[in-house]
């Protein structure tokens, strides 16, 4: 049989090179099924040596052989690379009798016959053969060579089969973030100067993903999967990625500009009646980015579109667009992140203040809270509103804790000693909840410090407990056996219900300050903060008022029997000695 030679133009070639990286076929492709093509094959011609062969530049290897030791030879007079490089079948029935390969490493090594059908994508590029070879001179007939090529396209289906497992996310069948990337870069080359809006949906914050997988399981998340792809295939007619497992993204119709993509994502989320964590009712964000595909890597406009979600979910809204602001508000989140580490190790970054908790009723101190405060050896004075929510779900929680816990006690020690009768609040993370050995930790820094359990009181949000309900609930009953105090901070901001909270062992509950601040704007928001006193005395607990700013609110809460109250009125955070200065100002006036 004669043979066919065609010159392959390079650019040709760099396409199949890059079809056959694309595929990744080298290290992912399972074997198995591999071999088992290459022994049907070599017993359909009963020959002792088939292989499924691949060709790169210099070098054809085998994928898969049986019969043969070797597991490649030099491309250069290879048949394979010749049925690789032309597409086409190839048959030498006696490589004695053969003009090219009667002198090649293969009839060297004994090899009389061979037979090749190439491996082809549906693009049609050739990456390698499957074939059949003998020591004897050989004939093949038409029904043979029919079943080789099935046996190749098999090879195909195999290593297309591979290729999209890797490039679809299985619970959704959606293509992934590989494949947006790919896509994006494409854009790219298609149409490089058009400006396109891509959008992010994301599910859940990603603080909330491993409570909801630990309360829910991991079920409950892929069918919250399936029902946001469902969701997004309708809104983006099928065209929609999942970046990963609660992240979907899509290309905004060509013909909307920003405003109008922003407005039709804002719609779609707020009509939604899809709720991503009940307990939290969380809803859905969205972030929208321009951009100019010839100008922003895929991974930068992922990272951009990660931005404005966050931007979303800061401003409390559905959806938002990203901004270079934001970014730079991104890379001070990051290096607070990185830095805090630091902080930990150095002891002149962290320090407690104190902010008084008063008695209503006499106006007298009857405790403090604990403050954390850092300041930062570059930036200076960093808020503990900015860096807590950054650090309180990361590892960092448990040591920043710790160093809250170890600074107060020494603190509450060393006041005690000294004959004041003081007892302190501390903060507490949801991190911090979820460490198995947190109850034994704080039972044993109170022993470490002879502090007696009944001078300290644990502060923790509703969020944070009922998105841990049952492990919290029996970390709380241990504290509060050991005869520590609850108190629910921010009250009135989560979702819960009051009967919800009731399961919890707290004893005080914290109003949040923006009812406080609330109060002057009109009688409705008085009824509402008297209605809430009422409710919690009627409940049992103590009720203690955050953010008081003016007088008039103390006048106020003092008529509606809160009890304690806490703010800038009486005294604003403090240092240690200041608060000791305070408490004994009081206790004069008090004789006086
Ligand atoms: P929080 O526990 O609700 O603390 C009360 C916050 O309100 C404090 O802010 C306090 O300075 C501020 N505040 C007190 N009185 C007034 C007032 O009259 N008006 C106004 N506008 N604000 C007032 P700060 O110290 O910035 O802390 C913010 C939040 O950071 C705290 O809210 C708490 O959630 C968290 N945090 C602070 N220290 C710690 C800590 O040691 N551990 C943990 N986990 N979180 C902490
Ligand atoms: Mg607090
Ligand atoms: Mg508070």
């Amino acid at each position: 049989m004669a043979i066919q030679t065609r010159f392959i133009d390079s650019s040709e070639e760099v396409q199949r090179l890059e079809a056959l990286q694309d595929l990744n076929i080298l290290d992912t492709a399972p074997q198995e099924s591999f071999d088992r093509i290459s022994r049907m094959a070599a017993r359909l011609f009963n020959l002792p040596i088939a292989a499924v062969s691949l060709t790169d530049s210099d070098r054809q290897w085998f994928k898969s052989r049986v019969g043969v030791e070797h597991w490649g030879i030099p491309r250069d007079k290879a048949p394979c690379a010749e049925v690789a490089e032309t597409c086409g079948i190839l048959v030498v029935e006696d490589f004695a009798q053969h003009p090219v390969y009667s002198n090649c490493v293969l009839s060297d090594a004994g090899i009389r016959f061979y037979a090749g059908v190439p491996l082809m994508t549906r693009d049609g590029y050739g990456l390698g053969s499957l074939c059949v070879l003998g020591t004897e001179p050989r004939t093949v007939d038409d029904s043979e060579m029919a079943a080789l090529g099935d046996l190749a396209a098999m090879v195909m289906s195999q290593v297309e089969l591979q290729h999209a497992f890797g490039r679809i996310e299985p619970v959704t069948g959606l293509p992934n973030r590989q494949q947006f990337i790919e896509d994006m870069t494409d854009l790219a080359i298609e149409s490089p100067d058009r400006t396109r809006i891509a959008i992010m949906f994301d599910l859940l914050p990603a603080t909330q993903i491993e409570q909801l997988m630990r309360i829910m399981g991991s079920s409950h998340m892929d069918d919250l999967s399936q029902e946001a792809a469902r969701r997004l295939k309708r809104f983006c007619k099928g065209q929609g990625y999942q970046i990963t497992p609660t992240q979907f993204a899509c290309l905004a119709n060509p013909d909307l500009d920003i405003d109008q993509a922003l407005r039709q994502v804002e719609d779609l989320i707020l009509q939604s009646d899809f709720i991503t964590d009940i307990s939290l009712g969380t809803r859905v964000t969205g972030g929208l980015a321009a951009f100019n595909p010839a100008q922003m890597q895929p991974k930068d406009l992922l990272r951009a579109l990660n931005t404005a979600v966050q931007s979303a979910r800061d401003q409390g809204r559905p959806a938002a667009l990203y901004s270079s602001d934001d970014e730079t508000l991104e890379r001070r989140r990051f290096r607070l992140r990185q830095d805090f580490q630091a902080a930990l190790q150095a002891n002149d970054q962290l320090r407690l203040v104190f902010q008084p908790r008063v008695t209503l009723e006499t106006e007298s101190i009857a405790s403090a809270e604990a403050l954390l405060r850092w300041r930062h050896p570059n930036l200076g004075e960093i808020s503990p509103g900015e860096f807590v929510p950054l650090i309180e779900h990361t590892a960092m929680a448990h040591q920043m804790t710790a160093f809250v816990f170890d600074a107060a006690l020494t603190q509450l020690a060393d006041w005690r000693s000294r004959g004041l009768d003081i007892s302190l609040s501390l903060n507490i993370s949801v991190t911090n909840l979820n460490h198995p050995d947190f109850v034994k930790q704080v039972l044993d820094t109170l022993q470490k410090h002879a502090i007696e359990p009944q001078w300290l009181e644990l502060e923790l949000t509703e969020s944070m407990v009922i998105s841990n309900a049952a492990l919290a609930l029996k970390k709380l009953e241990q504290l509060t056996k050991a005869g520590m105090k609850i108190a629910i901070d921010d009250f009135g901001t989560g979702y819960s219900s009051l009967s919800y909270l009731q399961n919890l062992p707290a004893s005080v509950v914290k109003i949040d300050q923006s009812f406080i601040s609330a109060l002057k704007e009109g009688n409705r928001e008085r009824q509402l903060v008297k209605s809430m006193i009422k409710l919690l005395h009627d409940l049992g607990y103590t009720v203690v008022a955050e953010g008081i700013e003016l007088r008039e609110e103390v006048d106020l809460l003092r008529a509606l029997e809160c009890d304690e109250g806490q703010g800038y009125v009486f005294s604003r955070p403090i240092e240690a000695t200041a608060l000791e200065n305070l408490m004994m100002a009081k206790r004069l006036a008090v004789v006086a």
